[in-house]
């Protein structure tokens, strides 16, 4: 198979016939498609892959997104959604039933824990948390009820890698369905797929799309079989992208491996120092030989990726005055865009955390998350040298 850089260059371009034809994807800004015959109309609502319809279930421009989106995984097909929720929720809705069993890594995306929460409380599926660092867990955790194993490849913010290997296959030898939220590796630092994953969930808003100006998810399918299974109740739940959504973040795409490279050697750069300054007294990459997960992050990643976090000495006080402080990072609390951002999880994200509770989850009252930016490093330290030079030492 070519390379990845290849891949999303040219992924898109599938040309349908002879002669001129444009270079990039069409968008097909419509809901709906007329045809000549009823009977031509009534063939074309049998499937997923059909003549188009009705743009709920299935557009040209959507399906050239999941088209690429399954190319650059190395999936067989993909399901694309209108946010990294819709395909989460999407998926947990097509396959589990009342009575169902699923294992999830404890460290997740929190809205995807909510999800699974509210699954639990309202629709009576039982899910078990597991750390994702060792396969007797899994295999501890696991019954004849167990349907689904939920990983992340790089959990945020605390840079953990699960053992993705070894779950994967102890998750296959008991016939429990794989699924793997790629956001934060995206498909150039880790192919879920390669390493026996059967399902990979995307918030594509993120580094796939790229530039903070789309939201978007996907799930992208070892084996098509699974789509078929799905497809009818995503459609149901109609958590479908807009065409231009689709065509936004297939705009992103060719440039992605680009952009992965520029945010793992800027977060390298940053780690680096950070690592080294008198304000802070830990710091989460996985790239970095201290982290916990880094054997594994060398097993299954290409790159450390572009998301850290640090603990400041000050504590809160010291958290909120870096956030408050830059002045070229900026203080929001998305990631994986151009730009580089800054939050400060103890007074937002996890906010209804007590102190136990935030320790429990591996974040620090002082704890600085940052999504590295493709900005110029030296630019980028400058304003993180002067933003901890505003902080309390603690
Ligand atoms: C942002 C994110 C999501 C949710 O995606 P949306 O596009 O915001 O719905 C899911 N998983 C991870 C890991 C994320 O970072």
């Amino acid at each position: 198979m070519e390379d990845i850089r290849t891949r999303a260059v040219h992924v898109v371009n599938q040309p349908p016939a002879r002669g001129s034809r444009p270079l990039s994807v069409p968008l097909v800004q419509s809901s709906a498609f007329a045809f000549d015959s009823a009977s031509e109309l009534a063939e074309a609502m049998a499937g997923p892959d059909g003549q188009y319809v009705y743009s709920r279930r299935g557009n040209p421009t959507v399906r050239a997104l999941e088209h690429t989106l399954a190319g650059l995984e190395g999936g067989a097909s993909a399901i694309a959604f209108a946010s990294g929720m819709g395909a989460i929720s999407g998926v947990l809705l097509a396959l589990l039933r009342p009575g169902d069993h699923v294992v999830a890594q404890r460290c997740l995306y929190g809205g995807t824990y909510a999800s699974l929460t509210d699954l639990a409380d309202r629709y009576g599926i039982e899910v078990t948390y597991v750390s994702g660092d060792e396969v007797v867990e899994f295999e501890a955790a696991a019954g004849p009820r167990t349907r689904l194993l939920v990983m992340e490849t790089i959990a945020n913010p605390t840079g953990q890698v699960p053992d993705l290997p070894g779950l994967l296959a102890a998750a296959r030898r008991r016939n429990v369905i794989s699924a793997v939220d790629n956001s934060l590796a995206s498909p150039v630092l880790c192919r879920p797929i390669e390493l026996g994953a059967d399902i990979v969930l995307h918030s594509t808003t993120k580094y796939l799309a790229g530039h903070s100006d789309v939201l978007g998810g996907a799930a992208v399918f070892a084996d098509d079989g699974l789509r078929q299974e799905i497809w009818p109740r995503t459609v149901e739940l109609g958590s479908t992208p807009d065409p231009f959504a689709a065509w936004l973040t297939l705009r992103g795409i060719p440039t992605l491996p680009l952009r992965m490279r520029e945010h793992c050697a800027n977060a390298d750069v940053l780690a680096g120092r950070l690592a080294a300054h008198p304000a802070v007294t830990a710091i989460h990459w996985p790239w970095l030989p201290a982290h916990p997960s880094y054997a594994v992050a060398r097993k299954v990643l290409s790159g450390g990726g572009g998301l850290l976090s640090f603990e400041l000495a000050g504590g809160r006080e010291a958290g909120r005055a870096f956030v408050e402080g830059v002045r070229l990072a900026r203080l929001a609390l998305s990631l994986g865009g151009v730009e580089t951002l800054v939050t400060h999880p103890a007074s937002t994200s996890h906010r209804e955390l007590g102190a136990a509770a935030l320790a429990a989850a591996g974040i620090g009252a002082g704890l600085v998350r940052m999504s590295v930016g493709i900005e110029d490093p030296e630019d980028l330290w400058r304003d993180v040298e002067q933003a901890l030079s505003g902080v309390v030492l603690g």
